[in-house]
C-alpha cells in the first residue's frame, strides 16, 4: 500500500506554485501544504499569495520520502503489518544472510505474530548486536557451522 508519499518528481522544477496548486497537485488538502511550510518547506518570502518553488518543493519532499524510511528507532524494525516500529519478541532476531555482504534480519512483532524484517550489511551486524540478541540460521544448515 502506498503510504501517503507523495511523489517529488511531480514536482517541476523552474516553475512555482501556490499552496492551492500543490494541494490540487497533489490531491491534498491546503491544510497539509500549510503544515508541510511549518516543517520547513521553504517559501519565497514577502509574496502574496505565498509562492513555493518547485525545486524547493520537489526537495522537500525527498527529504521528508527519506525521514519516512528511517523512522525506526534504534531496537525496533519496522512491522508492515502494524505499520510501526516494533521490538522484536525477546528482543531476538536471526540473521539469515542473502549473499556474503547482505542478509536479512528476521523477527517476530509481538502484536500478533506478524514477522518483521530489515535488510541490512554484513558488516552491520557488530552494531546490530548491540540492538539485538542475534542468532544465526543453522536449521537448514545442520551442525556444520557450529563453529
Ligand atoms: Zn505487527
Amino acid at each position: 500500500m502506498a503510504k501517503h508519499l507523495q511523489n517529488p518528481r511531480l514536482a517541476k522544477i523552474h516553475r512555482s506554485y501556490t499552496v492551492e496548486e500543490i494541494a490540487i497537485l497533489y490531491n491534498i488538502h491546503k491544510n497539509t501544504v500549510r503544515s508541510w511550510i511549518k516543517d520547513g518547506l521553504l517559501t519565497c518570502d514577502n509574496k502574496r499569495p505565498t509562492l513555493i518553488l518547485g525545486r524547493q518543493l520537489r526537495e522537500f519532499l525527498i527529504r521528508k520520502r527519506k525521514k519516512n524510511k528511517s523512522t525506526c528507532p534504534p531496537g525496533t524494525i519496522y512491522c508492515v503489518g502494524c505499520k510501526l516500529p516494533q521490538k522484536p519478541v525477546d528482543n531476538i532476531v536471526l540473521y539469515q544472510p542473502i549473499t556474503d555482504t547482505k542478509g536479512m534480519l528476521i523477527g517476530t512483532c509481538p502484536c500478533d505474530g506478524h514477522r518483521i524484517y530489515r535488510f541490512i550489511s554484513s558488516l552491520k551486524l557488530k552494531q546490530i548486536n548491540l540492538e539485538f540478541i542475534v542468532t544465526k540460521k543453522t536449521a537448514d544448515e545442520g551442525l556444520n557451522n557450529s563453529c
